[in-house]
């Protein structure tokens, strides 16, 4: 039986960084991978493809509505070929899962193809798809089983007309109407896909707002947005059924008055959420403990209640976020290897990948007014900016959120082009626990977006940005 220092299950950003970790920390490391390409939900079927749709997509979306302002013509008609753009994005994710493979070979990570599950506390017993069955021995082990898609108790995912994200990324056509049940990050950013690629979209939300977690303003910023786009949103909506008629998927919901609404489309993406995936894995028998939501239970070393056996990414509890699985994974690798790491849980960055984009990072203004802290807000909006103007990305802003007193930044809220990579640095910012005035007082370089978060920081500090 091969022993190893570590066994890692399942292959995702939370797993596969753990394994790198350890392999660099001189542990003997073992990964285990159900399926036949590493990566899991990130690489396969989230954050890599999701973004490459979004990218081919917003290509398409210019060409045709904002190229003639850019002052290109072009002749004849800018068709989408739907087939090759999902061939792209199988192409894209290719690439990077054969990437982690290099990683893994690189690293001398041994790596194993099947379904791992516990024998005991130490001996995990591999299945491949064909029934081939092995058993390896492992001092620790990482559970990284990650996470699928949730649904709901009276929805039947056909798979065919009503769908999750996985079906969405790989459809064969463009929908006429696509239904979307759910208005987080994935129903918001599926759904600007396919609404670019000419479908009519409805996104159906519980919650009286788009994106319910993030800064208000930010949801605020994105209806507006969406709504100048057509994007129908029917936010205060709980829905009570889905059927597939064969030809179109017919939705029932009650408004915030109880009165009953119908939707009709021809397929319906269910994004209410995902949920923890522990299947096969047999905890049971190395006695790990899950919690009433199907999480594995963890400490804050994200220790399980059995001492060599640790969890880390969407199988536990917090945000269901790729960097937040790979901190995680980092942190369970040098714990192992004896080392004291810490994550600041408050300062993970959430992003959606829409256009314009949405980027946040600390205490939002509902969480702080809740809290009851006293703070101050500095907002400067992104089409007093030079570089907005000329490439002709107007929306959004830069909130910044400041301790009344100590002037401390608490937290940085952004809706605009680029924000998923200014939001870093809001972060560095703010692990450096920095005020709004030594934000507002660090050179920006002209013309950039990232100007607004200077400005946004003058106007937290003293009400006085410059540019506006
Ligand atoms: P996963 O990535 O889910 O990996 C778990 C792996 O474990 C899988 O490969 C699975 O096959 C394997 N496995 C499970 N059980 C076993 C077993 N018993 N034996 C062997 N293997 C097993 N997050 C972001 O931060 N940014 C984004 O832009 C983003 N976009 C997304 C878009 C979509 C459409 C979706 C669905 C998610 C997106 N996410 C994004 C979320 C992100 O994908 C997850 O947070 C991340 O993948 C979690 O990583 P993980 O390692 O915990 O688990
Ligand atoms: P989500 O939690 O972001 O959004 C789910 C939405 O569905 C919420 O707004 C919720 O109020 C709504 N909802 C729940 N029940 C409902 C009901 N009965 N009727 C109508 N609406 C209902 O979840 P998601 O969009 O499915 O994404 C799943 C996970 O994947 C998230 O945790 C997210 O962090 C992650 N993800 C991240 C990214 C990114 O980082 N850019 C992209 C995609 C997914």
């Amino acid at each position: 039986m091969n022993t190893y220092d570590v066994a890692v299950i399942g292959s995702g950003p939370g797993g596969y960084v753990a394994a790198i970790r350890c392999a660099q920390l001189g542990l003997k490391t073992a990964i285990i991978e159900k399926y036949s390409t590493m990566g899991g939900t990130c690489l396969n079927v989230g954050c890599i493809p999701s973004k490459a749709l979004l990218d081919s997509s917003h290509h398409y979306e210019d060409a045709i509505h904002h190229f003639e302002e850019h002052g290109i013509e072009i002749s004849g008609d800018v068709k989408v070929n739907l087939k090759k753009m999902i061939e792209r994005k199988a192409s894209v994710v290719e690439q990077t899962t054969k990437g982690i493979e290099f990683l893994m070979s690189k690293n001398k990570i041994d790596t194993y193809e099947g379904v791992g599950s516990f024998k005991s506390k130490t001996e995990i017993n591999i299945t491949s798809a064909e029934g081939k069955s092995e058993t390896i021995e492992a001092k620790h082990t990482i559970i990284a089983t990650g996470s699928k898609p949730a649904s709901l108790p009276f929805i039947e995912i056909d798979k065919e007309r009503i769908i999750t994200s996985t079906e969405a990324l790989k459809l064969k056509e463009v929908p006429k109407h696509l239904l979307v049940i759910g208005g987080g990050v994935i129903g918001l950013e599926l759904g600007q896909v396919y609404q670019r690629l000419g479908a009519e979209v409805t996104v159906i939300e519980y919650m009286d707002r788009i994106l319910p977690t993030m800064d208000g303003a930010q949801s605020k910023e994105l209806t507006k947005v969406f709504k100048k786009k057509k994007m129908n949103l029917a936010v205060s909506h709980k829905v009570t059924s889905v059927e597939n008629t064969g030809k179109e998927v017919i939705i029932k919901a009650e408004d915030k008055k109880g009165k009953e609404v119908e939707f009709k489309g021809d397929y319906c993406l269910v994004a209410v959420g995902r949920k923890p995936y522990t299947e096969g894995l047999n905890a049971d028998a190395a006695g790990v403990k899950l919690n009433d939501r199907g999480q594995v239970e963890v400490n804050e070393h994200l220790q399980t209640n059995v001492e060599n056996i640790y969890a880390i990414g969407d199988v536990v509890k917090g945000a269901m976020l790729a960097h937040k699985a790979s901190e995680e994974g980092v942190l369970v690798a040098e714990t192992i290897a004896g080392q004291k790491p810490h994550i600041n849980y408050n300062l993970i960055p959430g992003v959606v990948y829409t256009w314009p984009e949405v980027a946040s990072v600390g205490k939002t203004e509902e969480q702080l007014k809740e809290a009851k802290v006293e703070y101050k807000s500095g907002q400067f909006p992104m089409r007093a900016l030079g570089r907005s103007r000329a490439s002709g990305d107007i929306d959004g802003f830069v909130k910044i959120l400041a301790d009344k007193n100590t002037d401390e930044v608490l937290g940085i809220h952004m809706v605009g082009a680029r924000v998923a990579d200014l939001i870093a640095e809001a972060v560095v910012a703010m692990e450096y626990r920095a005020s709004a005035e030594d934000i507002s007082r660090m050179s920006h370089a002209h013309p950039t977006y990232a100007e607004a978060v200077k400005e946004a920081a003058l106007a937290a500090t003293d009400n006085i940005p410059i540019h506006i």
